[in-house]
């Protein structure tokens, strides 16, 4: 079965065409500035090499019809026809509590995707578009949504709720979600099966550290906290989120700027993180770290600062599952960084694990860091959310 795999956002499309069987990535690629002047599309076949094109892309339907192009062309292409594509997996920012799972996507599932835009005004719309698109351009293709909050919905209320009028939970439906769900589902089965132990029996925490980032706690297969919250703004020290902050800092800096609340938010989401904490150097942690090694003292503030978030939480899920098995790293600095591994592991040494200095340098490999006398398991998992997408979509559509 050949699964097309997209990710939508408001002005690119990314995407995968996997083989399910074999779960053989075929070709991936990016559609970027759609809408924009000066789109392109990058297409990577397998084992080829990466072809980007200019061309213009006025929507995502244009988009769309790209991406066919490309899989079925003679060049570049790895499948003869549109027919060989047997269904689509999209990823979904967020299904609020409409939905604990995946879903085949109909006129209902749509309706209750749209009712979600509210949490999730910048992804979801744009999510919406691109399953449109591809309902246009592959008519009768079966389409399954497969949504970054999902799985967090097993979360206790304890958990979920803010400590604030009950109302706004009633009214709005504010309260934690949590995302990347795909990718904490994936790492927590995958640590399970790599220690060959049943996930149920478990207690394991799930460190996904990207430019995006978000801890979880994994107990007997389930969420029952995460990082994240109504969006992917809390929680942890990011690329440029801030992550938790006194929630009366927006006012006071809105107050002293003249700026309103929502350019705050802006400022938080954007300018913030590692970013900003680092006085504007960079949000991406190899500048971070050879800036450190260069003895920059504000990125060796910055990295602290982050590995001290990091270390907080999994000390704080750790109570909240009374104890951990497996903390398990992942994402473009978890899977990559072995100086944030580092000092986290300082940390966490305390819970009996160790990170053996030698496998620590291994970068982007399944390994387990800790030693076998260790009562915790420290380990290294690449992350697939594509791939993730992909069985989800086999499931849902065999
Ligand atoms: P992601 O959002 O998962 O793609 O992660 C992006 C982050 O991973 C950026 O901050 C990158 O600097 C970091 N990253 C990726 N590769 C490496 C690497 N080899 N060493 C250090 N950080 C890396």
């Amino acid at each position: 079965m050949n699964i097309l795999v997209i990710n939508c956002g408001s002005s690119s499309l990314k995407y995968q065409l996997i083989e399910a069987d074999k779960e053989e990535v075929l070709a991936k690629g990016l559609c970027e500035r759609i809408g924009i002047d000066g789109s392109a599309i990058t297409h990577t076949p397998a084992g080829g090499d990466k072809v980007t094109t200019e061309v213009p892309m006025k929507d995502h339907k244009d988009a769309v019809k790209l991406v066919i192009e490309k899989l079925t062309d003679e060049k570049v292409g790895v499948i003869k026809s549109l027919s060989e594509i047997d269904a689509v997996g999209h990823r979904v920012v967020h299904g609020g509590e409409k939905f604990a799972s995946s879903v085949v996507i109909n006129d209902e599932v749509m309706a209750a995707i749209a009712e979600c835009n509210d949490l999730a005004p910048l992804h979801n719309p744009a999510n919406i578009i691109g399953i449109n698109a591809c309902a246009d351009v592959m008519p009768g293709v079966p389409q399954v949504a497969v949504f970054d909050t999902a799985f967090h919905q097993t979360m206790p209320k304890k958990a979920y709720m803010y400590g604030i009028p009950y109302e706004y939970y009633e009214k709005y439906k504010v309260r934690r979600y949590g995302f990347h769900g795909t990718s904490h589902d994936f790492v927590s089965n995958r640590a399970a099966e790599i220690l060959g132990k049943d996930r149920k029996d478990l207690k394991i925490i799930v460190c996904h550290l990207g430019n995006g980032a978000s801890i979880s706690a994994v107990k007997n297969g389930q969420s029952v906290d995460t990082s994240m919250g109504l969006t992917p703004l809390e929680g942890l020290i990011m690329g440029t989120r801030s992550g938790d902050i006194d929630p009366a800092i927006i006012s006071f800096i809105a107050e002293k700027d003249g700026i309103t609340a929502d350019e705050v938010v802006n400022i938080l989401n954007k300018k913030s993180g590692v970013l900003g904490l680092s006085n504007g150097l960079s949000s991406d942690f190899r500048d971070l770290g050879n800036a450190a090694d260069e003895g920059n003292e504000m990125a060796k503030a910055t990295l602290e600062a982050y590995a001290y978030r990091v270390a907080k939480y999994i000390g704080s899920y750790t109570v909240a599952m009374g104890g951990v098995d497996v903390i398990a790293f992942t994402a473009g600095i978890g899977e990559n960084n072995a100086q944030v591994r580092a000092m986290v592991g300082e940390y966490i040494a305390c819970l009996g694990t160790s990170i053996d200095p030698e496998k620590n340098k291994i970068r982007g490999e399944e390994v387990i860091l800790s030693s076998d006398s260790d009562k915790v398991v420290t380990m290294i998992i690449p992350t697939d959310e594509e791939l993730a997408i992909a069985r989800e979509t086999v499931r849902l559509t065999k």
